[in-house]
């Protein structure tokens, strides 16, 4: 495996979905499998707790998944965090409910496209209607125009977010790295999507490494060809320090 890791020394820090789970045909038909939850909470023992969780689903939802697992995460691109497993879930200011409702109301009527409210940011998934892409980013473009707040259009795979421009996953990088265990190691940090571009930089300015899994990229930096294979290091790192 490329990616030597000391886990004496390192903090790894791992996006979900297209990372460390395979895309399912909508975000809740993942599939979580009893091994990678108990090889993840071997692995956060063995950092001495540096694991944590930095995605773009809501810290409910991936407490839910990974169930009894509970680790250190930031949820919603930066929008909420806990720094601790045991500790508080933290967050930004909410998107108003008036806003939420117009996104809402935007897409009722778009067959196989879901509006995923999460407070803090509004995710449009059309995994099941990818010939609205277009027609959904333009859509969105012209309310957060409109809005009277400072808004982002993340992409995503088959999904728009609407994201406040005050976080992202970077700053969740950061927030995590500025209390211990994390503070003093080296970030490593695995993703696959747009979001986590902005992690990776964060990473790669503090001296850490990053990896992109998938997309048929086979350059040095992009060894993880699938989830699959991220599980596999995982396994192959719970051996080897075991
Ligand atoms: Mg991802």
């Amino acid at each position: 495996m490329w990616l030597r890791f000391n886990p004496a020394r390192d903090a790894l820090f791992l996006d979900i979905d297209g990372t460390l789970l395979d895309i399912a045909p909508t975000a809740r038909e993942v599939v979580v499998s009893h091994q990678l939850i108990k090889d993840l909470g071997c692995l956060h023992d063995k950092l001495g707790g540096a694991l944590a969780f930095i995605s773009g689903r809501t810290i409910e939802d991936i407490d839910g998944l990974f169930a009894p697992l509970r680790l250190p995460c930031s949820g919603v691109h930066g929008a909420e965090w806990r720094l601790s497993s045991r500790g508080p879930i933290k967050n930004i200011a909410p998107l108003s409910e008036d806003f939420r409702n117009k996104i809402i109301d935007a897409f009722a009527k778009m067959k196989g496209v879901r509006v995923e409210d999460k407070a803090f940011t509004l995710a449009v998934h059309f995994r099941q209607s990818p010939e609205f892409a277009e027609k959904i980013e333009k859509t969105l473009s012209s309310i957060i125009e409109k809005a009277d707040k400072d808004l982002l259009l993340v992409p995503g795979r088959k999904v728009f977010e609407v994201s406040q421009s005050s976080h992202d996953k970077g700053q969740a990088l950061e927030r995590l790295m500025s209390v211990p265990p994390f503070k003093g190691r080296r970030p490593v940090f695995l993703g696959d999507d747009v979001t986590d571009l902005s992690a990776i930089g964060a990473c790669l300015k503090r001296g850490g490494i990053a990896a992109r899994v998938g997309q048929g990229n086979k350059t040095p930096q992009n060894a993880f060809a699938d989830p699959d294979a991220v599980r596999t290091w995982i396994k192959t790192m719970m051996i080897e320090l075991a």
